[in-house]
C-alpha cells in the first residue's frame, strides 16, 4: 500500500498555508525561515496538528459504526478540543478524560481556554487528578468501557492521536504537501522544525519525507523534533515506533535507520506545560518581530528550540527552514497569570 491508497475524511480547508517569517529570519542573521501553519487551516474550532491526524482516523472509526470519539490528555489539551469538535462536526458523541498533566497554579486552568471550548461544543469532559504521560491509561480504558456498557459504540483514539495504527499517515501526507507547495513557491525546505510530545507529528514527517526520498526520488531533509515532553526517553522511543509503523503502512520498502530519528532536547525545561526563560522568549520575539502567536507548551518551546539552532549556525545560514505551526493557541489563557 501507498498513502494514497489510505481513506482522508477532509476536515480542512485544503493546504496549510506556507509564508516567509522574514523579520525573524533577519533578525537571527541566519538561515531563511518560513512557517506553515496548521493552527490556521481548518474551521473546526481553531483547528490545530490532530485536525490533520484525525483526517485519517475518522473513516476507520465510521466504518467501525462508531457513535463516541473517546479520547484523552491534560485539561488544556489542544487534542482534546479538536476531537470534541471533529465529534460536533461529524454528528457524534465526545468522552474526554482531562487529566491534571500541568501543575499550574492558575486559578482559570479549567475553566478558559481548551477545556471551555470542548464544553461549549457539548463534549462530556471528565477531569481526572493524574499526571502527565503520553502512555495508554486506565482512566480512558474506563471511559470507553462506560460508553460500551451504555449501550453506545465507542472510537478509541490515545493521547495526541498517537499511539494508533493510522496516527502518523495525517503528517506523512504533510510531507507530501509540502513538496506540492515547494514547487509552487520555488523553495526546498532542507530543515524541518517540529515540536515533539506525544510523537506521530513528528514520526508522521519523518515516514513522509523518507517516502518521498525514497520513492518520488527527493533529496533527503533533516526533521528536526524538538521535546516539550521534558520526558525524552519514552518520547524519543515512541517517535521510533510511531515512524516505523508508519513506513511500513505507507509502503516505504526498507526500515527506518536510527539516525533518521532525531528528537533534540534543551527547551523542554523541567516539566511538561511549564515555561521557562527560552520559551518566554521565543514567545515574546515572535510575538513582537512577526504578529504571530505562540503557546508556552509547545509552539514556544520549538521556536526557542529553532532560535539557537540558527544562531549557533548548527543550522546554516544558506538553509530554508520550515517551521511547523501545530496550533495551540487556546492555552494562553491559562497562562495569564504568567503574562498579564
Ligand atoms: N504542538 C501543539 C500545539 C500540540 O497541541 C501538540 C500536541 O501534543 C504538539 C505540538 C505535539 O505534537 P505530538 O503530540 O504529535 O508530538
Amino acid at each position: 500500500m501507498t498513502l494514497a491508497d489510505f481513506p482522508r475524511h477532509p476536515l480542512t480547508f485544503g493546504p496549510s498555508p506556507i509564508h516567509p517569517l522574514d523579520r525573524l529570519s533577519a533578525h537571527l542573521g541566519g538561515a531563511r525561515i518560513w512557517a506553515k501553519r496548521e493552527d490556521v487551516s481548518s474551521g473546526l474550532a481553531y483547528g490545530g496538528n490532530k485536525t490533520r491526524k484525525l483526517e485519517y482516523l475518522v473513516p476507520d472509526a465510521l466504518a467501525q459504526g462508531a457513535d463516541t470519539l473517546v479520547s484523552i490528555g491534560g485539561i488544556q489539551s489542544n487534542h482534546t478540543r479538536q476531537v470534541a469538535a471533529v465529534a460536533a462536526h461529524l454528528g457524534m458523541k465526545a468522552v474526554l478524560v482531562q487529566e491534571n498533566w500541568v501543575d499550574w497554579p492558575d486559578a482559570v486552568n479549567d475553566r478558559v481556554g481548551n477545556i471551555l471550548l470542548s464544553r461549549l461544543m457539548g463534549a462530556d469532559v471528565r477531569l481526572s487528578s493524574d499526571g502527565f504521560d503520553i502512555g495508554f491509561r486506565d482512566s480512558w480504558k474506563d471511559a470507553i468501557a462506560d460508553v460500551e456498557a451504555a449501550g453506545g459504540t465507542p472510537y478509541a483514539i490515545p493521547a495526541g492521536a498517537s499511539d494508533h495504527r493510522l496516527g502518523g499517515l495525517g503528517f506523512a501526507n504533510w510531507a507530501h504537501e509540502v513538496r506540492m507547495q515547494e514547487e509552487q513557491l520555488g523553495v526546498f525546505f532542507d530543515t524541518i522544525i517540529v515540536c515533539t510530545v506525544t510523537g506521530s507529528t513528528h514520526a508522521g514527517m519523518i515516514a513522509g519525507f523518507a517516502d518521498l526520498a525514497e520513492n518520488f526520488g527527493d533529496r533527503p531533509r533533516r526533521v528536526l523534533g524538538i521535546d516539550a515532553s521534558a520526558t525524552i526517553e519514552k518520547t524519543r522511543d515512541q517517535v521510533t515506533r510511531i515512524a516505523r509503523r508508519t513506513a511500513e503502512l505507507i509502503g516505504l520498502g526498507r526500515e527506518l535507520r536510527d539516525n533518521e530519528v532525531q528528537v533534540l532536547e534543551g527547551w523542554a525545561g523541567e516539566r511538561y506545560g511549564i515555561p521557562v526563560a527560552s520559551t518566554d522568549e521565543a514567545i515574546s520575539l515572535t510575538g513582537r518581530l512577526e504578529g504571530v502567536i505562540l503557546d508556552p507548551v509547545y509552539e514556544g518551546k520549538s521556536m526557542a528550540g529553532l532560535i539557537d539552532l540558527v544562531s549557533t549556525r548548527e543550522i546554516p545560514a544558506d538553509a530554508n527552514v520550515l517551521y511547523a505551526h501545530l496550533g495551540g493557541q487556546p492555552a494562553i489563557n491559562a497562562y495569564s497569570g504568567r503574562y498579564h
